[in-house]
C-alpha cells in the first residue's frame, strides 16, 4: 500500500555557519549510490537517528540511516548543548498523561548521555556540570517551587537555588531564583552527532548523506526511495523532528517547526570566565519565551532564544538577543559576537515528544520540543529495542495517532504573533 507521496527532491545543503561548524570543519559526505536490503532503515541522522541505529547495530541488527544532508545537520549539531532533563509539563502532569515512567525516564536521560560518552569516549566537550532552570519574576518562581516540591516527593535529587545564589553563579540579578539539577551537562551538539555517527559505524551501521528520501512505500516492509538508489527494509524508523518534509504529509503538519537563534561571543577573558558559569553549568529560564546560555569549552558565551521565523545562515546579527545579553553582562560589549544561526525546535500541540506506529513495521519519533540532547539519546535504545523485539519492548511514552494541527502551514505567523504579543505585556 502506497502510504506516502511524492515531495520534491531536496538539495543537499551545507552546514550552517555556527561556531560548531567552525569547530568541526568540513566532513567527506558518501552518498547512497545503489539498491539495498537491509534489516531497519532510519531517516534523519540527528541524535535519535543515531542513537537508534547505533543501539541497533550494538545488537548485531543491520541498520541503515539515510541522511538529507550530514549527521548533526539538524537541530542536532546546532542546538543549545544543553543536556537537560525533565518534559515542559510537571510531573504530576506526565504521570496523568504518560505514566509515571516517563517521568523517571525523561529525568534519567542526561544520567544516559554522561554514560554513553564514558563508555565510547565520544570527544564532545561535554562537562557534566549541571544546569539551572531559572525564573524572572514571581509567578514563574511559583511554578519552580511547585516543580522543586515535586520532584523531591518522586526523590528526584533537585535542589533550590535563591535569588543571590543565582546573581552568584551568573552575575546578572535578573532572577528570583530557580531550580538545580546536578544530572545537566553541556557539550558540543555537532562534535556529538558527528561522535554518534562514528560509533554507529564502527558498530556496523550505514550511514549515508546527501541521501533524501523523496519516497516511502509500505507494503511487505518497506521501500525507500533517494536519488541514487533505494533501500529495501523490515522496518523503519522516521527521526526527521523539525525538519520533517512532505514524505508523510499528515506528520509534517503535526508539527510547529519554530526557530531558535544563537549567538556566540568572542571567547571571554579568564575574568569574566569566572564571573558567568564558572563551574560550567547551563542555564535556561523557564516561561513562554525563555532564554538558554552557557560558556563553552572554547570559552565562547552561547546566548540562545528568539529570533527571526526563517534560517538567518549567519548573515544577520540577531539584534533583541545580543542587546538583551549586553544589558545584563554589559562586559559583552567591548567583548564582541563572532557567530549567529539558527534551527528548527520541534514542537507539538501538547508538548509531549510523540511516538507514532505504522503497523507493526514502522515507528516515528518526533517532537522534541527543544529537549532533544537528552531525551533523543535516551530514546534511542527503547526504539530500537521496540523495532527489534515488537510491541513487548515497552516505550516509556504513550505511541499515539498523527494528529494534524489545524492551520499548521501558517505556524510562522501564529509564532511572530504570539512573540509580539508576549513582548508588549511583558516590557
Ligand atoms: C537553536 C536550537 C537550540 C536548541 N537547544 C537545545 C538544548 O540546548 N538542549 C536540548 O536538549 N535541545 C535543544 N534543542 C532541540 C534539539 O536540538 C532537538 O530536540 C534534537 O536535536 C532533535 O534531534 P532529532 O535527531 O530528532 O532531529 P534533527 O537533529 O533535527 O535531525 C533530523 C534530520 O532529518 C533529516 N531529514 C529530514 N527529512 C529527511 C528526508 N526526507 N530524508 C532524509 N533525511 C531527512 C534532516 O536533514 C535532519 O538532519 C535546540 C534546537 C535548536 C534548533
Amino acid at each position: 500500500m502506497p502510504l506516502i507521496d511524492i515531495v520534491r527532491t531536496k538539495a543537499s545543503s551545507g552546514l550552517p555557519p555556527s561556531a560548531y561548524a567552525a569547530d568541526v570543519g568540513s566532513t567527506d559526505r558518501v552518498g547512497l549510490m545503489s539498491d539495498i536490503r537491509t534489516d531497519v532503515a532510519i531517516v534523519g541522522a540527528g541524535i535519535m537517528g543515531l542513537s537508534t541505529a547505533l543501539s541497533l547495530a550494538e545488537s548485531g541488527v543491520n541498520v541503515v540511516v539515510l541522511e538529507a544532508n550530514e549527521p548533526g545537520w539538524g537541530a542536532s549539531g546546532r542546538n543549545g548543548g544543553q543536556v537537560n532533563s525533565g518534559l515542559k509539563h510537571a510531573p504530576q502532569i506526565i504521570e496523568r498523561d504518560q505514566g509515571a515512567e516517563a517521568v523517571r525516564f525523561s529525568y534519567d536521560a542526561p544520567n544516559r548521555v554522561n554514560a554513553l560518552v564514558q563508555r565510547l569516549g565520544l570527544e564532545c566537550d561535554y562537562v557534566n556540570g549541571g544546569g539551572y532552570r531559572a525564573a524572572t519574576d514571581a509567578k514563574l518562581q511559583r511554578e519552580v517551587d511547585e516543580l522543586i516540591a515535586q520532584l523531591e516527593r518522586r526523590n528526584i535529587p533537585v535542589q533550590s537555588r535563591s535569588a543571590g545564589d543565582l546573581q552568584a553563579a551568573t552575575g546578572t540579578d535578573r532572577y528570583t531564583g530557580g531550580l538545580f539539577d546536578p544530572a545537566a551537562g553541556q557539550l558540543n551538539p555537532m562534535k556529538y552527532s558527528r561522535a554518534l555517527a562514528m560509533a554507529a559505524q564502527d558498530a556496523g551501521a550505514a550511514v549515508y548523506s546527501n541521501s533524501p528520501v523523496v519516497k516511502a512505500f509500505q507494503g511487505n516492509g518497506w521501500v525507500l526511495d533517494t536519488p541514487g538508489g533505494k533501500v529495501t527494509a523490515e522496518k523503519v524508523l522516521f527521526a526527521t523532528n523539525g525538519y520533517t518534509d512532505g514524505l508523510i504529509p499528515r506528520l509534517r503538519r503535526s508539527l510547529m517547526p519554530v526557530f531558535s537563534t544563537i549567538a556566540a561571543s568572542r571567547p571571554l577573558p579568564a575574568a569574566v570566565q569566572a564571573r558567568i558559569l564558572a563551574g560550567r553549568e547551563v542555564l535556561y529560564e523557564t516561561g513562554l519565551v525563555t532564554y538558554y546560555y552557557r560558556v563553552d569549552a572554547q570559552g565562547r558565551f552561547l546566548f540562545g532564544g528568539r529570533g527571526p521565523m526563517r534560517p538567518i545562515d549567519g548573515a544577520e546579527a540577531p539584534g533583541h538577543l545580543q542587546a538583551l545579553a549586553e544589558r545584563l553582562w554589559p562586559e559583552l560589549r567591548e567583548i564582541g559576537w563572532e557567530y549567529y544561526w539558527n534551527g528548527r525546535v520541534c514542537l507539538t500541540a501538547d508538548h509531549y515528544p510523540h511516538v507514532h506506529e505504522f503497523g507493526e513495521t514502522g515507528l516515528a519519533c518526533v517532537g522534541l520540543n527543544g529537549r532533544g540532547v537528552a531525551m533523543a539519546t535516551a530514546l534511542g535504545p527503547v526504539l530500537a529495542a521496540r523495532l527489534r523485539d515488537g510491541r513487548q519492548a515497552a516505550l516509556p511514552l504513550r505511541s499515539s495517532q498523527i494528529k494534524p494541527v489545524p492551520f499548521q502551514p501558517f505556524w510562522p505567523l501564529g509564532v511572530e504573533a504570539r512573540l509580539m504579543w508576549n513582548g508588549l505585556v511583558g516590557r
